[in-house]
Formats: structure tokens, sequence, C-alpha cells
């Protein structure tokens, strides 16, 4: 995997893996899930519809996950919803 590919995402205040972001958190969320779209594929729509730029994330993590790297985590960070290391 390459160093800059999204290892996990901050969400409120913990790390949390893609799975858990999918099947726990946005199903919260008020908007649509078409079948097949990926974690990634989901937040770029919200963040659309939200008016946020991914990509210059002055945004609060309290209102939409972070992307996190490889080279922003730490050996000891886990997914605070499944534990599993990143
Ligand atoms: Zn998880």
């Amino acid at each position: 995997m390459a160093h800059l590919d999204v290892a996990a995402y901050f969400y409120k205040s913990g790390t949390i893996c893609a799975r858990c972001l999918r099947d726990r958190i946005i199903p919260a969320w008020p908007i649509r899930r078409p079948g097949g779209a990926t974690t990634e594929n989901i937040l770029d729509e919200y963040a659309k519809t939200l008016g946020f730029d991914r990509d210059r994330p002055a945004f609060s993590s309290y209102k939409f996950p972070h992307r996190m790297t490889y080279s922003e985590l730490m050996d000891s960070d886990r997914c605070y919803v499944c534990r599993r290391k990143f």
C-alpha cells in the first residue's frame, strides 16, 4: 500500500477504520448510500453536499471525518470502534 493512501479517518476525537466508518457511522447520516460505493465515494459525495473541501480540511472532525495517511498514524493507533490496528 502506498504511503499516501487513506489509512484511516479521524472522526470526532478518535481514529476509525474505513469499514467501521462505512458500516457504523455513515448509516446514521442523512444521505443515500449507493450500492457498491466505497467509503471514499460516499464521503466525497457528502462533502460536496455540505460544501466541504476534503483536500483542505478546515472543517471540524466533529462535523466530518478527516482522512489520515499511514504516515500520520502511530504504531499504537487502533480503530476506536473495532480496536483493529491499521
Ligand atoms: Zn474499525
